[in-house]
Formats: structure tokens, C-alpha cells, sequence
């Protein structure tokens, strides 16, 4: 794979024709690859939307293995270990056992996480199931969760010793991948003749219908926009024949949906006939609308901010995607003091602008030291966090601070 830091063509078509829709800026841990931001952009053969980065195959390889957030069993998806996360994962492997009737079916999930998906598949009668990841940690929970064939490799170190496959899942992946045609080429020499492959990302097409947070889908892990369209598009190059797509939603831990587009393709011995790509019409108008009703919440919570006290210090609290854009705009790059906390073990003590992350743990001691007014920066986790920070104070005998949280603006756009 090529090292060389260049901007991307379309990760479907391959075309370098593209329109630019909107800059997205952060402030992201020290060393992050992903600094400095990225253009999101639409290619003008495919309509398909994406990340114009430079960031490199191996800086993200390196970002997920060594940053992680996965290996936190408390807070991951894909393990399995919430009952929304477990629902989620059952409707999918039900949803497979329908168009995969042989309980022998060689079975691969490519980046299977903490093997949630692997052990719903195990309880529908799945024999001859295998996992692979590139975390360590991962992997060790798959194997003593499930107890099947697992590997260590990230997709693009996938030896052949591993053998080949009659389906190959790939959930919640494509949309993380700087190269989409590479990870298909892969998976493709995965899989056996009429072989299926499994595809599931997060919906572009119905980014607008709920918005978790402002300009949450455009983060510094999601750099592809896949539709049901765009899925078309790219199997059909590859001549894959569909044998179903659609849109899912899931509930996240906001209790608001997700949608998710998945699909099904089927490997054709019979390559020979050319496809011609469809541009997709209709995920440009909903890109653009997810974008002005974003912005309008964001700028709500600028305001917000903005009236706040200018002598007071400010609490950052749950440092997520949205806290990386917050950080960016000019009341937090131009002189506000501020203090960063999060309870994940996996962000505390990493650096943000200088700034090293407390444990949220320390919020009444460094309230002591200095009041300051405390802002929720996560709106998925807002409920819990608000909680949890109300707890903390109480058991210390001090009186709960004022707490500004904004998941209540998301309903009024
Ligand atoms: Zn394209």
C-alpha cells in the first residue's frame, strides 16, 4: 500500500472529478492523524459522499490499535455487551441465517470487534465461525467469548494461510477504510466461488432524519458515506450480483435511532459483463439538509456558551466527537479557561491543545480549587454523565453546580 500522502479519489469509482461540501475541522488528542481536519466532498461520477483526506492507511492502523476505544468492554459496540448492542447484533444474524441456510458455512466477521456478532451466530447453530481484528484485546475476548478460530491481523495483513470463506461480514468497517476498493479486493480473495459478502455502515441517506449531535456523522473515524446506492455502485464494479439491501435502524444509547444501510452480495463466477455506475440522486439534497440543521444546533450551542460568564472557567465533561469540534471554534482556541474531563480510561491523561483529560472522578476536588460552570459535551451520553456528576458531587457533601447540556436543542430544528 502506498505511503504517499495524497488526497483521494472516489473510493467507489475511482474518479477524481469531485465537489466540495463542507470543511470539517478538530481539535483531537496529540499525535491524532486526523488533525488538522478534513474536506467532506461528493464525487461527481457516483454521487458518493467522502472524506477528502491525506491521513494514511498505516496512521489509522496505528490510531485504532493503539487508541482503541473498543478494548473498553463498558463502552464499545459490536461486543455485544449492552442489550441494544445485543438486539442489534441478534436482528443481524437472523437476518444472515435467512439467506445462508448451511449451519457449515465457513463464516469470517473482519473486524469482529469483542465477537458479539460471532456468538449470536454460534446460538443460531453456526459451526465453522471465524474472527479476526487487529486489537489483541479484542480478540482475546472473542476467543473466550465465543471460542472460535480467531486471528490478530488488520485487513490488509490477512495471510492465506487463513484459508477462504463462504461469507465474509464486514459491519461497520467500510466506513472507517482509506482504500474501500483494496478492503474488497481483500475480501473478494476471502471468498470462495458464489461466496457472499455481508456489508452494514451507517446510512448517509438518513443523517438528517435524526441528528445525534451537530456534524456528528463527519468524525474523526468515519471518513466514507455509504448509501444503498453507493453499495450498488461499488459491488457492481466488482460484479457482485445484490441479493438485498436496505436501511435498519438501530437505538443508541441517546435512546434516538440510527440507520444503517446493509447488503448482501453474492460472488459471480461469471465476470464478464461490464456495469455501468448510477449516480445516486437523492443523497446530496439530504447531505445538504443534515448540514443546515446541524449548523442551526451548533449555533444555538455557541450562543450558549458564548452568554456564559467570560470570568468564570468552563468543565468540559465526556471529551467525544463533539467536544474535538467544540474545541475548535473561536471560544475555545481564543483565551476561555477551560478544564477537559472524560471517565473513559482510554481518553484520560491524552493531550488535547496542551491540555491533559482528568478523570471525571476529580470534578469536586478542582471545583474546590476553582468554581467553574460545567458543560456536558457529549449529547448522546448527556443523561448518564449528568447523573453520574450529580452523584459525585452529592456523596461529597457538595452542592451540585450548575450543568449546561444541549441534547434538548436536537428536537428544535
Ligand atoms: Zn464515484
Amino acid at each position: 500500500m502506498s505511503q504517499v500522502r495524497r488526497e483521494r479519489n472516489c473510493p467507489v469509482c475511482e474518479s477524481t472529478s469531485k465537489d466540495l461540501i463542507i470543511k470539517i475541522d478538530f481539535e483531537l488528542f496529540e499525535r491524532h492523524p486526523m488533525n488538522g481536519g478534513y474536506d467532506v466532498v461528493q464525487c461527481n461520477a457516483c454521487g458518493f459522499v467522502f472524506a477528502d483526506t491525506r491521513v494514511t492507511q498505516n496512521e489509522l492502523d496505528w490510531y485504532y490499535t493503539e487508541l482503541s476505544k473498543y478494548e473498553d468492554k463498558t463502552i464499545s459496540t459490536g461486543g455485544g455487551f449492552t442489550q441494544k448492542d445485543k438486539d442489534r447484533l441478534i436482528e443481524t444474524a437472523v437476518f444472515l441465517s435467512k439467506h445462508i441456510p448451511d449451519k457449515n458455512a465457513r463464516i469470517v466477521d473482519l473486524g469482529c470487534a469483542n465477537g458479539g456478532m460471532l456468538k449470536e451466530l454460534k446460538n443460531l447453530g453456526y459451526n465453522n465461525l471465524v474472527g479476526i481484528d487487529p486489537s489483541s484485546a479484542c480478540i482475546k475476548i472473542t476467543e473466550e467469548e465465543v471460542g472460535c478460530e480467531c486471528y490478530q491481523h488488520s485487513l490488509f495483513d490477512i495471510p492465506g494461510t487463513v484459508g477462504k470463506f463462504d461469507v465474509v461480514i464486514l459491519s461497520h468497517v467500510l466506513e472507517h477504510v482509506l482504500n474501500v476498493r483494496e478492503t474488497i479486493s481483500i475480501t473478494d480473495n476471502l471468498l470462495n466461488e458464489n461466496g457472499s459478502l455481508y456489508l452494514e455502515c451507517p446510512n448517509a441517506e438518513y443523517y438528517y432524519d435524526v441528528i445525534h449531535a451537530p456534524l456528528q456523522e463527519f468524525n474523526a473515524e468515519h471518513i466514507n458515506h455509504f448509501t444503498e446506492t453507493a453499495f450498488e455502485n461499488l459491488m457492481g464494479l466488482f460484479h457482485y450480483s445484490k441479493t438485498v439491501t436496505g436501511d435498519k435502524t438501530m437505538v443508541i444509547a441517546s435512546n434516538q435511532d440510527y440507520h444503517a444501510v446493509y447488503g448482501l452480495f453474492k460472488k459471480q463466477t461469471d465476470n464478464t459483463s461490464l456495469f455501468t455506475v448510477r449516480f445516486d440522486n437523492t443523497i446530496r439534497k439530504h447531505i445538504d439538509q443534515y448540514i443546515n440543521d446541524s449548523n442551526k444546533i451548533f449555533d444555538k450551542i455557541k450562543e450558549t456558551i458564548a452568554a456564559l460568564p467570560k470570568d468564570e472557567p468552563i468543565a468540559l465533561v465526556g471529551i467525544g466527537q463533539f467536544a474535538f469540534k467544540l474545541l475548535k471554534t473561536d471560544i475555545f482556541q481564543h483565551g476561555r479557561a477551560y478544564k477537559l474531563f472524560d471517565n473513559n480510561s482510554m481518553n484520560v491523561a491524552r493531550k488535547i491543545n496542551g491540555k491533559e483529560i482528568m478523570h471525571g472522578d476529580n470534578l469536586v476536588s478542582e471545583y474546590r480549587t476553582e468554581k467553574f460552570t460545567i458543560i456536558i459535551s457529549s449529547l448522546i451520553y448527556e443523561v448518564p454523565i449528568a447523573k453520574k456528576i450529580s452523584e459525585l458531587f452529592e456523596r461529597n457533601g457538595e452542592k451540585v453546580p450548575e450543568m449546561i447540556g444541549f441534547s434538548h436543542l436536537l428536537s428544535g430544528v
